[in-house]
């Protein structure tokens, strides 16, 4: 017998059909004798649709209203899963972020779990053999005393950390593929599905645009060692073998990988913005007066590129925001103009970062070369690059973004045979 964390996301709880199919996997475990508690998600779209209420409301509202308004998707999975639950004859109850509580920072909508109190969802396992249905993605902050949202895709943290709070033995991320793959399957269909990848990998993956988990989820997960399996929700119940290994990947310390390869995956992300500040002058203190008005007005910067000047008096400046925060990171240079002393502020916002990623690139030379080199065979212009221990990321137009992504995935021999 063993204590499980169930993740089901938005896909997998859209309808009640769906809720239905979810409430016989979770039957499926406690049958077999485990004690479970499941994370869910809201809705396919709600959270969307719930977002959009909000900025329709006022483009300036509340985050604590927001967070209110938003966690709501969340509190209605939870409920029709315990009643899902129950008709099936099994004990459930549903919890929202407060009743546990989870607790959290005060940052609303963004808001990092702190601490979570385990011990009332332990004893009604022992007690009662009692299912605990917990609406994912929100908590309480003691400070104001109101409810928190942990950031889009925050599910899969609220996931690993209750399964770390109660000490479970693994935590399933349940969703609408079936593990963790080379690179988004939905855009290259010959990704190949990775039995098992490290929790540094599977990090830089998460925070380069893969969104199959919430990055924090996987941070939790490394500092916790607490083992993520990522698997499909579409599998009929019955057709799985419960003492076979199911389909999925395994999200594991470095020390559990069998076989590496230098390349584990390609992410990518087209929510980027570049923006360039040209002809600066050359001078000790020009970078710091345009990166510390930028991180005042809390934008993330991510990719920079300075040119050497050739005349050693002017130089250009190039990086990279969020693309959400392109409006207000242009209106932050050109308020500090006088400050920084440029000619000319120039942005784009079709363009997109593809980041290659792989923890055996720490003892690989040549990696990116040739990427470089495959890229500019299709005509494929990089505007930007920076790198890292076991990644690197180009800056490339949109448009190229699916045949940048095949055409590394298939120079890195990572497609599927
Ligand atoms: P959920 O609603 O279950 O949380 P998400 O939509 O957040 O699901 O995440 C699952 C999606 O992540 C998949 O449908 C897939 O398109 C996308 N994805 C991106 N990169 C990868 C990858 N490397 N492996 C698997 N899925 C990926
Ligand atoms: N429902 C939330 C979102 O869409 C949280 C999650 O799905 O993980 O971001
Ligand atoms: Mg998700």
């Amino acid at each position: 017998m063993s204590r499980l964390v169930m993740k089901f996301g938005g896909t997998s709880v859209a309808n009640l059909d769906r809720i239905r199919n979810v409430a016989r996997h979770v039957k499926r475990e406690v049958d077999a004798g485990h004690d479970v508690a499941v994370v869910v998600s809201a809705m396919a779209g709600k959270t969307n649709e719930l977002v959009a209420w909000c900025r329709d409301a006022s483009s300036m509202h509340d985050a604590r209203e927001y967070d209110a308004v938003v966690a709501s998707g969340e509190q209605i999975t939870s409920g029709l899963l315990a009643i899902a639950l129950q008709a099936l004859g099994i004990q459930a109850r549903s919890w929202q972020g407060w009743q546990i509580p989870i607790r959290t920072s005060d940052a609303h909508a963004s808001a990092r779990i702190l601490e979570i109190d385990g011990s009332e969802l332990i004893s009604r396992f022992t007690e009662r053999k009692e299912v605990a249905v917990i609406a994912g993605f929100q908590g309480i902050s003691p400070q104001t005393g109101r409810i928190t949202t942990l950031g889009r895709g925050g599910s899969d943290t609220s996931a690993v950390a209750i399964a770390a709070a109660i000490r479970a033995d693994r935590c399933d991320i349940y969703t609408d593929v079936d593990g963790v793959y080379t690179t988004d399957p939905r855009v290259v269909p010959k990704a190949r599905r990775l039995d098992r990848i490290a929790f540094e990998d599977m990090l830089e993956l998460a925070s380069q645009g893969a969104k199959v988990l919430q990055v924090r989820s996987v941070e939790l997960g490394m500092t916790q060692n607490m083992p993520i399996f990522v698997r499909s929700s579409f599998d009929a119940p019955e057709d799985i073998d419960p003492h076979g290994t199911p389909p999925g990947t395994l999200i594991c310390g470095e020390e559990d990988i069998m076989e590496s390869h230098v390349v584990t995956g390609i992410a990518f992300s087209k929510d980027e913005a570049q923006i360039s500040v040209r002809q600066i002058e050359d001078k000790p203190g020009v970078a710091a007066s345009i990166f510390v008005p930028l991180a005042d007005a809390n934008i993330n910067v991510d990719m920079i590129v300075q040119n050497v000047s050739e005349d050693g008096k002017t130089t250009d400046l190039t990086f990279t925001v969020p693309a959400s925060d392109h409006a207000r990171a242009r209106e932050t240079i050109t308020r500090a103009k006088d400050m920084i002393g440029y000619a000319r502020l120039d942005s784009a916002t079709d363009v997109a970062k593809i980041s290659v990623i792989g923890s055996g690139m720490r003892s690989h030379a040549g990696v990116a070369a040739q990427a470089f080199k495959a890229l500019s065979d299709k005509g494929i212009n990089i505007r930007a690059i920076t790198t890292s221990e076991i990644k690197f990321s180009l800056l490339i137009d949109t448009a190229y973004t699916e045949l940048a992504v095949r055409t590394l995935h298939t120079l890195y021999g990572l497609d599927q045979t």
